[in-house]
């Protein structure tokens, strides 16, 4: 499969090859051609799928360039936008669009210059897409295409006042596209409410980033979390890590453990300025700093290539924040590696991510530590049938040592 054949016109094939892309992902082969026709789409992805350029192509391709807002890009993080927005950049440089990033966090000036000088596309995140609006700095009545991405995380996050005040704004007559990772009853209803007759595509079970990665349980108790870290990344040769805690204060502490054990990293979290945040993020995608320490909210969607290891140090509050989590790492077909710590308390929740997976997940012990008492889950727990159908085609394979899941 090409890009050629899914519709995209040579300019838009120019950046593909700006993009360095060269064959279309699994979402992009279903996604791009109903784009183009004009039809809503619902695409259950996860980042990593590739998803971003499946809305930015298309859509480049049906707009004009007019300097008029034609097409809005909903996202519920910055660092979301951020990247959304440098994809479309570099995409609309050989189609002559124009691309302003909303979100809040920095000066509003660049902002009004940028969209003061007529944009065809926004990148935006609800609240300061609203504050730009009110302060009549943007004009959203032209709109034909709204593309609500990681929709599921913006009803997570409590935003969906915001984005149904923004779809308020815009023309009854337009394409919609909402990409989510899950498909929870939420997200069903705001297809309902917000799009027309429209096609679901979903990334082939081989294309979910969970395939890729290595999985493994460390258990421990609470009081060991930090040296087993510490040691962990001492002793192994992890090359890139993102290690998720489950709140702010947590992510700062960690980084000052591992500060203190003479690990290079940084934490990123909601409480830092989006400059801070930015400079970390930088700092990790061009290898200065080896571990990034976040919660949830930040790290989804971060688009950092060869991200080695995800480290659980608190395991997530669901199944569907796991899967994003390991999702970071494994990204565009590489492999990676996802290790959780476990203790006694995170007993439901591991139930809850097997359930779901299909999958019981091997445990291991870091060579060497001195572990206190801890809660070892039972090696022979069985995974009950999967729940939901988030990710059909899985089957478990348990070898030796590590586990994987393997294509039926
Ligand atoms: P996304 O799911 O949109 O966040 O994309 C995940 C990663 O895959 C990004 O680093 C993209 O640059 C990369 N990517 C997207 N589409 C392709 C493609 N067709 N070929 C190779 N890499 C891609």
């Amino acid at each position: 499969m090409t890009f050629d054949s899914l519709g995209l016109e040579p300019r838009l094939l120019e950046s593909v090859a700006a993009l360095g892309y060269e064959a279309p992902t699994p979402i992009q082969e279903q996604a791009i051609p109903h784009v183009l026709a004009g039809t809503d789409v619902v695409g259950c992805a996860q980042t990593g799928t590739g998803k971003t350029a499946a809305f930015v192509l298309p859509t480049l391709q049906r707009i004009p360039n007019d300097r008029v807002v034609r097409a809005l890009v909903v996202t519920p993080t910055r660092e979301l936008a951020v990247q959304v927005g440098e994809v479309a950049m570099e995409a609309s440089r050989a189609t002559g669009h124009h691309v302003a990033v909303i979100h809040g966090g920095v000066g509003y000036d660049p902002q009004f210059k940028k969209l003061r000088k007529g944009v065809e596309l926004v990148v935006a995140t609800p609240g300061r897409l609203l504050d730009m609006h009110e302060r009549k700095e943007v004009d959203l009545r032209q709109v034909e295409v709204l593309v609500l991405d990681e929709a599921d995380r913006m009803l997570d996050m409590g935003f969906w006042p915001d984005v149904r005040r923004i779809i308020g704004l815009l023309p009854e007559d337009r394409q919609t596209l909402l990409f989510s990772a899950t498909m929870s009853s939420d997200v069903t209803r705001v297809v309902r409410s917000a799009l027309r007759d429209p096609v679901q595509v979903e990334t082939s079970p081989s294309a979910t980033p969970v395939e890729n990665v290595d999985q493994a349980l460390y258990p421990v108790s609470e009081m060991q979390k930090n040296r087993l870290l510490a040691e962990l990344l001492v002793q192994k040769d992890f090359d890139r890590v993102l290690v998720f805690t489950r709140t702010k204060e947590r992510a700062d502490r960690v980084a000052r453990v591992l500060e203190k054990q003479g690990v290079s990293c940084a934490a990123i979290h909601g409480d830092r300025k989006q400059a801070h945040r930015q400079r970390a993020l930088d700092d990790f995608k061009e290898g200065r700093t080896r571990v990034l320490v976040a919660t949830d909210v930040v790290a989804r969607g971060i688009d950092v290539e060869e991200i080695s290891h995800v480290i659980n140090f608190d395991m997530p509050n669901g199944p569907e924040d796991y899967v994003h989590r390991i999702g970071r790492t494994a990204r565009a077909g590489a492999s990676g590696d996802a290790i959780s710590f476990v203790t006694a308390q995170d007993m439901d929740v591991l139930r809850d991510v097997e359930r779901m997976l299909d999958y019981v997940i091997s445990t291991e012990d870091l060579e060497g530590f001195d572990y206190d008492k801890r809660l070892i889950p039972d090696p022979d727990r069985e995974a009950r049938p999967k729940a939901r159908p988030v990710f059909s085609g899985g089957v478990m394979g348990r070898g030796r040592g590590r586990t994987r899941i393997m294509r039926r």
